[in-house]
């Protein structure tokens, strides 16, 4: 079979490059081995993960909030086997989605395993050979497992473990703190379990600003979310009807399943890129430019195989730029505005710098201002005051660095920060535009002002902080 342009993956990398190549007249392949397109992402990933997180919200409003708003419903419960057949509808309606856009695109879809034979030849096990002119990589990752004694136990699982559970646990351990560890930990709180994170940092989500963890943090401890930070675990044990987790020093828990989340790596092996010349580093993955090329002209790598934000938004991205330039444009990734949901209860977003990160890079030049939500009548009558807005700039020319987000619907929100950013924005352009009023979005202008002294909706003295 031949190929103008030949794609390794149907993730979000992957299938958005398909189709863009297909747009930009290419004969499009793209060889995938699952029986469904659409990745880690929308197979085990990001679709299903957020498909619970809504009935965990669901579950939530019933709980805290219907009651206040004068709607009076039965008790709520949680009735998982009918979360599950939700969460598979979701799943399936979006991988059907993508088989119907190589459809309408004219991408052929080869399904099996494929591996590079030369620089211009794919091997489909089990079929024909894929000749190609312009070849993407992008296999995605896979979830990485710490030599720990213990955790080859049936009940020490992957997110994608997890998410084929049909009982909710009673007593759920995570392994890590990073964002699929807390975002797990956040719905089966809600779901009724009792949780346990174990972290070996000091913080949770430790690459995030420090006041959005430490927000997390409290509000976790609020939710009955046991946290051990800076612990190692040392093993794990199978006791009876359930697991004995050791960690730090001598001290256990007892579990019913333990989720293992301390990070993915790139799947970079077994396909064959080594002996074509295509440089790879199996931690870091495929090293791959801003355009998408690899060490080989004619093979470019998108997605979590070949980066470090292991996103499917940056995948989505990477895969468009990749197509284009296979395809002979000029296009680049600019990764100024990425933007970093986390789909906790209280929500995180951001965009830009951390706080942290600001200060680092222009030292005192710095301005930041935090807006709570209890001062938003939106948040208010939503019954979600929890968290803030906070607006980071450089006093130099007023460029917004940065925008962190702790609460309701923030994952949503950060999209106003995306858009600013990318426009090299001041916060003058935020703080003195419009909001429509009464919304959430109001506290994206409301932090500007409040980095500007400006603040209307607070008290003239009130110097806000991320504590608020
Ligand atoms: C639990 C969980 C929740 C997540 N939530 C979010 C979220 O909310 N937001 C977000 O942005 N990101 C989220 N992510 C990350 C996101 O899923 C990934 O960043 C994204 O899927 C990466 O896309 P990709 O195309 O690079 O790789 P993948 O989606 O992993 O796709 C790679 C594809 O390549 C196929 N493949 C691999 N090797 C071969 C081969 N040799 N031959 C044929 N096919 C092959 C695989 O079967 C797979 O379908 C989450 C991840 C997990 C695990």
């Amino acid at each position: 079979m031949e190929a103008d342009v030949a794609v390794l993956g149907g993730g979000p990398g992957g299938y958005t490059a398909a189709i863009r190549a297909a747009q930009l007249g290419a004969r499009s392949v793209c060889i995938e081995k699952e029986s469904e397109l659409g990745g880690t992402c929308l197979r085990i990933g990001c679709i299903p993960t957020k498909a619970w997180v809504q009935t965990a919200f669901a579950l939530k409003e019933a709980e805290e909030t219907f009651a206040k708003l004068g709607v009076r419903v039965g008790e709520p419960q949680l009735e998982f086997p009918v979360a599950n057949e939700w969460k598979a509808a979701v799943v399936n309606q979006m991988t059907q989605g993508v088989a119907s856009l190589f459809k309408a695109n004219g991408v052929e879809w080869v399904r099996g395993v494929g591996r590079f034979k030369d620089a211009s030849t794919i091997a489909v096990e089990g079929g024909e050979d894929v000749a190609f002119k312009q070849a993407i990589v992008a296999t995605g990752s896979f979830p990485l497992c710490p030599p720990i004694p213990g955790l080859d136990s049936p009940r020490c699982v992957d997110s994608e473990g997890l998410l084929a559970q049909e009982q909710v646990p009673r007593r759920l351990v995570v392994l890590g703190g990073g964002i699929i560890g807390c975002e797990f930990a956040s719905i089966f709180r809600r779901f009724g379990s009792e949780v346990t994170i174990i972290e070996m940092l000091p913080t949770l989500i430790p690459q995030e600003d420090a006041d959005a963890s430490k927000e997390l943090a409290k509000q976790f401890g609020r939710r009955g979310i046991a946290l051990h930070l800076e612990k190692q675990c040392t093993g794990v044990d199978e006791s009876g009807d359930g697991l004995t987790v050791h960690f730090g020093d001598g001290e256990t828990v007892q579990c019913d399943l333990m989720l293992v989340s301390v990070g993915r790596g790139p799947l970079v092996e077994g396909l064959g890129l080594e002996e074509i010349g295509v440089e790879l580093d199996r931690r870091k993955g495929i090293a791959a430019d801003e355009r998408r090329r690899t060490t080989v002209p004619n093979i470019y790598a998108v997605g979590d195989c070949a980066g470090y934000w292991q996103l499917a938004h940056t995948a989505f991205r990477e895969g468009e730029v990749a197509a284009e330039n296979a395809m002979g444009h000029d296009a680049v990734v600019d990764n100024r505005g990425v933007p970093r949901p986390i789909y906790t209860d209280p929500e995180i977003a951001s965009v830009g710098l951390t706080e942290a990160e600001a200060r680092e890079q222009h030292g005192d030049d710095v301005a930041v201002g935090v807006f709570p939500w209890v001062a938003n009548a939106r948040a208010v009558m939503q019954n979600e005051t929890v968290g803030w807005v906070k607006s980071i700039h450089e006093t130099h020319y007023g460029e917004l660095l940065g925008i962190v987000m702790v609460g309701p619907h923030v994952t949503d929100l950060i999209e106003a920060g995306v858009v600013a950013l990318d426009a090299e924005a001041t916060v003058e352009t935020v703080a003195d535009g419009m909001a429509a009023h009464p919304t959430l979005s109001e506290a994206v202008k409301e932090a500007g002002l409040v980095a500007l002294g400006r603040a209307i909706h607070l008290p003239p003295k009130r110097r806000a902080t991320a504590q608020a």
